[in-house]
């Protein structure tokens, strides 16, 4: 049904999702300035520092299992931060503990100077949008409707739907570049148009600090790069200030300012591409032999597994008496004499 689907997608994504007891009520999303604000919603003044969101100290856990045990993080502003590492390394806990949707056992998440746990999920949703992993839109929800949402944090009895909610509706799909798609349903688009229009459903909360979780997953690489290219905008462009999860490694490392490299929920390495994106990182981080390069044209480092010596294979089955005949002429595939030894 609709409704509940709507119901449940607010759950996974906009006002917060609760995979266990852990996880809290939030919502994701955030304001431009606090003219734009609500009285209630105003928060502290942005600290001198560079830092509107931060982690210190976070011990964070799933029942009786801790998973990041004291981290410290901080996240730079109006830049594209890129979180790294194997799975289960602690990234997507890790963002959704700066996010408001997990709770820390201990530590703090500070938002603006404040306890971001002590915050009103309103308060925090009008600063901080989350796109979490593989978000899904309930059956026949028309892109403007999915967008529309990011404007929740925004609406209460007393304000409702408003002409500044359409304007940002409308600014958020052609900054995603899914107007054209507005009246159609989202799960009949391919996913690389879902996945823009769940960053356009995010950026019409207009919040400064966007967290997103694997945005580019299952995409053709053409897809990806150009979802990454609209990330950085929305960084370099527009201020904004931005920290996602990665699984592909070339495209942290062409796209990101800051790379940051999880391993057993610890953060091991936190820096420009050029100092983390090592080959000694590498091999520690993901256990990969790999050469690391620079991409001519940027600079960039970029990354080239090593393959690994061939093996020997196991000698062919002897084969039966009527194979035997049939393929008396035959010549091996393969001969192991020519073959190196591992
Ligand atoms: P990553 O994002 O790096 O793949 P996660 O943060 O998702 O890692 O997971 C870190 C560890 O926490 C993993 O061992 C995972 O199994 C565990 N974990 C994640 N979510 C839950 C959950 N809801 N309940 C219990 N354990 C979880």
């Amino acid at each position: 049904m609709r409704g509940s689907g709507i119901l449940s997608l607010t759950r996974q994504c906009v006002p917060g999702r609760f995979d266990n007891e852990n996880e809290r009520e939030y919502h994701p999303g955030i304001l431009k300035s606090d003219a734009d604000m609500p009285p209630d919603a105003k928060m502290p003044s942005k600290s001198a520092s560079s830092t509107r969101l931060r982690g210190d100290a976070l011990s964070v856990g799933y029942e009786d299992r801790v998973v990041l045990a004291d981290v410290d993080f901080s996240l730079p502003d109006g830049s594209m931060t890129v979180l790294l590492g194997p799975n289960g390394s602690g990234k997507s806990t890790l963002l959704k503990t700066l996010a408001r949707t997990l709770a820390p056992r201990s530590g703090k998440v500070l938002l603006d100077g404040s306890d971001i746990h002590r915050q009103p999920t309103k308060t925090v949703a009008q600063h901080l949008g989350i796109l979490p992993q593989s978000p899904s839109a309930p059956d026949g929800l028309t892109v403007r409707e999915l967008v529309g949402l990011g404007r929740f944090p925004y609406q209460s009895l007393m304000r409702q739907w408003s002409r500044r909610d359409e304007a940002a509706v409308d600014e958020a799909m052609a900054v995603a570049d899914v107007t054209q798609f507005a009246d159609r349903p989202v799960d009949a688009l391919s996913g690389g148009q879902r996945q823009r229009c769940w960053i356009a459903m995010v950026l019409a909360q207009e919040t400064d600090l966007l967290l997103l979780d694997e945005p580019t997953t299952f995409l053709d690489l053409k897809v990806q790069v150009d979802l990454l290219e609209l990330l950085v905008s929305l960084a370099h462009e527009r201020g904004r200030t931005l920290l996602v999860v990665l699984h592909d490694l070339n495209l942290a490392a062409a796209y990101a300012d800051r790379l940051v490299m999880m391993k057993d929920g610890k953060i091991v390495h936190n820096g420009s591409p050029d100092e983390v994106f090592t080959a000694a990182n590498l091999k520690q981080v993901f256990d990969l032999d790999a050469h690391v390069m620079r991409e001519p044209s940027s600079a960039r480092p970029v990354c080239v597994p090593l393959r690994r010596p061939a093996r020997l294979s196991p000698p062919p089955a002897a084969p039966s008496s009527a194979q035997s005949s049939a393929q008396s002429s035959a010549e091996p595939l393969e001969k192991p004499s020519a073959m190196s030894t591992p």
